[in-house]
């Protein structure tokens, strides 16, 4: 294999850096040449990234949870560079969703010259690129509060105070929706744009979507009432399909925009740093990632198919 880079953040949930090396190691005719680079949180990772694939690293192994996958990724967007993942942070919501296995040595044995591939789709908003969901309602005060919650430290009755406190607070507001340059007018208290199928519980699938489906679905909730997000809520846990007449899905395969009557906190990713109006371009096959799911399905031969058919 040429060039490999492992961009290791040694601050993640579960890593183990002295564990890593020493896997690195012993796999050394199977990866090649690499190099290790560890994260330091101050750099700005997706220019890094893109600066040392230019020198001419063509693999990445990210080592990490979601927020380094993330990184990594975006900084590969458009380029025909390969991205491993070693989940071992305390999200691993993108490795999961790519069916690449938990354990250190499993997912790094995966990284070979053939290693079967995915061309995963991003969100871009701006000059970042998002890669699991992007959300406004109830969903941003939750994240901003267990966000706070983690740096303060407290514990998990405070974690449920902030979902009450939240849910009390739940609010429908006039939403406009551009889905591929159609407008929708609706009247919600949560969209949520879903790249990525999870929602980082368990095996909870909140769409159906995929990440290498070429599309994102917008999911809208109309919920006046406690009881209707509690509805929604049993819904997901019992996996039940059916839809409620309150939830509306849409697919955007190229622009989506949102627009509210005051502006509105956005989540990205799980950084609240946006408002609305929001502009969502789904760039297609973003990034080459080394996956197993590659052999199970394949969306291009299905496109094919339909074409022959017709
Ligand atoms: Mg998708």
């Amino acid at each position: 294999m040429a060039n490999a880079l492992v961009v290791l953040n040694p601050v993640a949930g579960n890593t183990r850096v002295d564990r890593v090396l020493e896997a690195l190691q012993q796999r050394a005719l199977q990866l090649g040449p690499y190099e290790v680079y560890e994260t330091t949180g101050q750099e700005d990772l997706p220019a890094l990234i893109n600066q040392r694939h230019r020198e001419g690293f063509d693999t990445f192994i990210a080592v990490g949870g979601d927020g380094t996958v993330g990184s990594v990724a975006a900084g590969l967007v458009g380029s025909e560079a390969r991205l491993a993942i070693v989940p071992t942070g305390t999200g691993n919501v993108i490795a999961h969703d790519a069916g690449i296995p938990n354990s250190l040595d499993d997912a790094l044995d995966l990284v070979t010259d053939d290693a079967p591939i995915i061309w995963i789709d991003a969100m871009q908003v701006n000059d970042t690129y998002a890669f699991l969901n992007i959300s406004l309602g109830l969903s941003v005060g939750i994240i901003r509060d267990a966000d706070q919650r983690r740096k303060r430290k407290l514990g998990r009755l405070a974690y449920i105070w902030s979902g009450l406190k939240n849910l009390a607070a739940v609010r429908e507001q006039p939403v406009r929706l551009w889905t591929d340059d159609e407008p929708h007018d609706l009247s919600v208290s949560e969209v949520l744009v879903a790249n990525s199928p999870s929602i980082g519980l368990h095996d909870l699938s909140l769409t159906e979507s995929h990440m290498d489906d070429g599309q994102v679905e917008v999911i809208t909730f109309r919920t006046r009432h406690l009881l209707d997000y509690l509805g929604i809520i049993l819904d997901f846990l019992l996996q039940r399909t059916r839809r409620r007449r309150t939830v509306q899905v849409f697919r955007v395969s190229s622009r989506l925009v949102v627009e509210t009557e005051t502006p509105t906190d956005v989540q990205i990713d799980g950084d609240v740093e946006s408002q609305t109006p929001v502009s969502v371009r789904v760039i297609q096959s973003a990034v080459k990632l080394i996956s197993p799911l590659a052999s199970e399905r394949d969306f291009s031969a299905m496109a094919s198919d339909k074409g022959e058919a017709s």
